[in-house]
């Protein structure tokens, strides 16, 4: 878009409840959306609120038609053909540098018919999976963040760089005890680590000379007692915040999951892959509905 080095963070935060969200402290990603947009987003009809389907059609740009993944058993996928937006920008733009990491295995290894993520990525060694419990999520969300924070650092400046760092301890604690003082505790954790990997960006010596666009979304919500799947609004209803090129600041035009791939290939001037492709930029919505009487797509931003 400009001469200027685009560097682009991509946060996921499994199964956040857009509700439950609003009512705990976050003030990072506030921030975030102080800057650019915060916006609920119903997960797609095709898309099962479920994390596979959801993940993929939110870093495809494509719905489960397209890619194939119906659960979270991601065997006999289609992302070859429909990959991931941080493989893209790796494969369209030379140099570019690249950070993934997750704490739930299929996005970053073959487990489960994974990855996800075609080039794989950092997972952390802590103990997962029934055994483990409160102290293991957070371990394994913070060596994430860590992980991540240490790359954001490190990145060069020139060719720019894109990221993905997933955190799992919200929806773990969602399916242990539902949503409760434990899944509220995991939304405060995970928005603090926010702002460690914001701390890390900021603090870049050539932070003046870059644009970031920092997206974070959620891939669903949960129920009262916990567990996702269903058609539920609690369940349909993820968010996603974002500041930096092209994030419109105001407005209210609607989102869908598959924008943020939509939204970074905008920014990185990526080819569109396929017809399947669903993503558009932030804010281009509101353009589809002729007639309507949509606010705009709202003043686009340039700095997060
Ligand atoms: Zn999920």
């Amino acid at each position: 878009m400009s001469a200027t080095a685009t560097h682009v963070l991509l946060i996921g935060i499994d199964g956040v409840r857009h509700d439950t969200f609003a009512e705990v402290p976050t003030p990072h990603l506030d921030a975030i959306g102080a800057a650019g947009l915060h916006r609920p987003v119903l997960v797609h009809p095709d898309v099962p609120t479920i994390s596979g389907p959801s993940w993929a059609t939110m870093l495809t740009g494509v719905l489960p038609a397209s890619h194939r993944i119906l659960d979270n058993d991601l065997t006999g996928n289609e992302l070859a053909a429909h990959p991931d937006v941080v493989h893209r920008a790796t494969s369209h733009r030379p140099g570019m540098q690249t950070f993934v990491g997750a704490d739930w295995q299929p996005l970053v290894t073959n487990h489960s018919g994974g990855p996800l993520l075609a080039g794989g990525g950092f997972l952390p060694d802590c103990p997962r999976g029934s055994d483990a419990g409160p102290a293991d999520w957070h371990c394994a969300d913070q060596l994430v963040v860590d992980a991540a924070a240490d790359a954001l650092s490190g990145f060069t400046s020139g060719p720019g760089s894109v990221s993905f760092v997933y955190l799992h301890g919200c929806d773990t604690a969602g399916h242990h005890s539902g949503v409760g003082p434990l899944y509220r505790e995991l939304i405060a954790a995970s928005d603090q680590r926010v702002g460690q990997l914001l701390h890390a960006l900021e603090a870049r010596s050539s932070r003046a000379e870059e644009d970031w666009l920092v997206i974070a979304a959620t891939d669903h919500g949960h129920r009262p007692e916990g567990g996702h799947g269903g058609d539920t609004d609690a369940e349909r209803t993820a968010w996603i915040s974002a500041c930096g090129p092209g994030v419109p600041t105001g407005g209210s035009a609607p989102l869908e999951l598959a924008d943020v791939a939509g939204h970074v290939s905008h920014v990185l001037g990526l080819p569109p892959r396929s017809e399947a492709f669903i993503g558009l930029p932030f804010g281009a919505r509101a353009a589809l509905r002729p007639g309507a009487a949509a606010p705009g797509p709202g003043r686009a931003g340039e700095s997060c």
